[in-house]
């Protein structure tokens, strides 16, 4: 069977050479090509001797998950869908900005935690992605957003558009983590990526144990997904919350930042009409997190087919945020783009075949309690 090298990241492509018997700078030399320069043919890397080409092109190949469809919005949003495989899709989406943009990836086919509010988790679970997977979202959208300007950044200018990354697709990256913390060092890495710690953002709905890892294995920015100022409603909107509360989860925030490339987290609070955005669920909210030096992003809720929810209106928005500045905490809200295309926060769905079977699950949970 051939290996897929964008599975590796340098000291796994280096294990590679060496079990091959060969010289450990042909390792980077191939990385450089893979990433920087967005290549998957051996025959492209000059630099090679033939008979080393001759000899990867048996053993292993350079294969990103093929783009299904690629949709713009009208106000630059774009967005990607990728096949990987056994009737499953999974979506990434590139925001533009001044100058380089955020590309927002994912990590999971579906995804098991079933956040109350969210299109994916809507869909149940299907598998973790591979590194392959995850990276390769981020390679196949440099070659289509560069063009020709790709090709140029081996010759030192780095004139690559995606200057951000963000793990806020469909899954919940710390549940898929080695294959996350293989993917992040590779968008590090400067012979890679080249990104730097602070412009690549884990998001996470609050997996403590995972939380802790990723902070000494590779810490990267922070962003939490809150979204309740108690346990309460935190339990029924982010269900994690029943096992990891929220006095636990400020408490690894604060061991987060400890190693952190930035000196906050990000603490990210959807806005459900009636349901968390009151003036008094704002003050509640600053009291939970004072222990935590953060900023705020609301999001506006999006909704999708069968949502239960619905969007606080922009006045309650903009009032819940004014609460949260005047006691000092930056705060910004989201602007809602792609949502013209389905790509906005949580809407997106890809298409993942459910095992968990969590929509007919739910129908037969109806039929339980005789509705
Ligand atoms: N699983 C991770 C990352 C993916 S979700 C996490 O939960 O953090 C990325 C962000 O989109 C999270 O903050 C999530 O709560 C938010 N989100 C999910 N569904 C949404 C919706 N329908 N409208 C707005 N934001 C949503
Ligand atoms: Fe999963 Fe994040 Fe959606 Fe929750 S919000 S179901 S953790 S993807």
């Amino acid at each position: 069977m051939t290996v897929n090298l964008l599975d590796f990241d340098a000291a796994g492509l280096q294990g590679f050479f060496a079990e091959h018997g060969e010289k450990l700078f042909r390792a980077r030399q191939v990385l450089r090509w893979m990433h920087r320069s967005g290549r998957c043919d051996f025959d492209a890397m000059t630099d090679i001797a033939k008979s080393l080409r001759d000899k990867l092109k048996v053993l292993a190949t350079v294969l990103p998950p093929p783009i299904i469809s690629d949709r713009l919005s009208d106000d630059g949003t774009r967005k990607f869908l990728f096949d990987v495989g056994g009737g499953n899709a999974v979506e990434s989406v590139f925001i533009p900005e001044e100058n380089r943009g955020t590309l927002c990836v994912s990590t999971q086919a579906g995804c098991a935690l079933d956040c109350s509010f969210c299109s994916t988790g809507k869909q149940g679970f299907n598998r973790n992605l591979t590194v392959a997977e995850i990276v390769g979202q981020l390679w196949q959208a440099n070659r289509v957003l560069g063009g020709d300007r790709y090709d140029r950044c081996d010759t030192g200018e780095d004139e690559r558009i995606i200057g951000n990354v963000v793990l806020m697709g469909m899954g919940e990256p710390l549940a898929n983590f080695d294959n996350t913390v293989t993917a992040l060092r590779l968008m590090l890495d400067d012979n890679a990526y080249g990104l730097s710690r602070r412009r690549v953002t884990v998001s996470t709905s609050g997996l403590v144990p995972a939380m802790d890892r990723l902070r000494d294995e590779c810490p990267v920015a922070l962003a939490i997904s809150l979204h309740a100022p108690d346990d309460r409603l935190r339990d029924e909107l982010v269900p994690i919350n029943r096992k990891y509360p929220l006095r636990e989860l400020m408490a690894a925030c604060n061991r987060y930042l400890e190693k952190a490339p930035r000196d906050f987290v990000t603490f990210e609070y959807v806005m459900l009409d009636g349901v968390n955005d009151s003036d008094r669920q704002a003050k509640a909210l600053l009291e939970v997190t004072r222990s935590v030096s953060c900023k705020f992003n609301l999001i506006p809720f999006n909704p999708f087919p069968g949502s239960p929810y619905k969007r606080s209106p922009t006045p309650r928005i903009r009032r819940f945020a004014e609460i949260l500045m005047e006691a000092g905490v930056v705060t910004a809200t989201r602007k809602t783009r792609g949502d013209d295309i389905d790509a906005a926060c949580g809407q997106l769905a890809g298409q993942v075949l459910d095992r968990t079977r969590r929509a007919e699950r739910r129908v037969f949970d109806l039929h339980e309690i005789g509705q």
